[in-house]
């Protein structure tokens, strides 16, 4: 977890939680297969480990689109919108974002008291989630040169395969997310992608974890390995 002017950022690995292989250990998804009851207990653990409030925490319904969900309180009984992107302004309300190798994107202005969490995939970094969630950020009193960006472990441009064809489509919507393989194949850089956005927008606070997680055994991959578990990154204000 970091700080930076009361806002605070975190992301999970797959340890300390209840799931059983192949969700071992800390699974936060609740729609790959793992055990709902070992999902609620990982999710009131992980929250507990970050001084939160499990209830308090907001989830998405995520669908590797552009839309963008304004909250001021947890979904309560009502459906979890189909959004990768989640923005507040309420502050001690903690916005969540699950990924296993697509890219958790948590933005903050803690001067505006608003903060925002992104799930950005290949298709949704190109439709442009978060360029999107910053604009709603903007739209609550945020200004992109005071916001804070942190992205969380993600599959690395090195390990990310695709077609070639693929890699032309997404270079020529983000040049940066161009990338080749570390065994020289075509391959696309997510997280590259995602702060070149950022950057063009006026974020400048930027911060991109190092974890890559298909080489990590420490963090869950799709890509590696299929039916796995899902990490979560969080962001919330004093
Ligand atoms: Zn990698």
């Amino acid at each position: 977890m970091s700080t930076v002017s009361g806002a605070h950022f975190a992301f999970t690995d797959r340890w300390g939680g209840v799931s059983a292989v192949p969700y071992a250990e800390l699974n936060l998804g609740g729609a790959v297969g793992d055990d709902s009851g070992a999902v609620h207990t990982n999710r009131e653990l992980a929250a507990k480990s970050l001084g939160l409030d499990p209830a308090r925490v907001v989830w998405m319904n995520q669908v590797h689109g552009p839309d963008v969900a304004v909250v001021d309180e947890p979904w309560g009984e009502r459906p979890v919108p189909e959004v990768d992107a989640v923005v507040t302004a309420r502050r001690g309300l903690a916005l969540a974002v699950l990924t296993a190798d697509c890219t958790p994107v948590l933005l903050a202005d803690p001067v505006a008291g608003v903060v925002a969490a992104a799930h950005a995939g290949r298709p949704g970094m190109v439709a442009g989630v978060v360029p999107a969630a910053v604009a709603a950020m903007v739209e609550l009193g945020a200004e992109p040169a005071r916001i804070v960006a942190r992205s969380g472990p993600a599959v690395c441009g090195r390990c990310y395969e695709v077609p070639d064809a693929m890699r032309a489509e997404v270079a020529a919507v983000e040049p940066a997310a161009h990338a080749e393989t570390s065994w020289g194949t075509p391959a696309v850089d997510v997280s590259a992608g995602v702060h070149a956005q950022l950057e063009r927008l006026g974020v400048r606070d930027r911060e991109q974890s190092p974890v890559c997680t298909i080489e990590s055994d420490d963090h869950f991959s799709y890509r590696r390995d299929g039916l796995t578990g899902r990490l979560a990154g969080y962001v919330w204000l004093d």
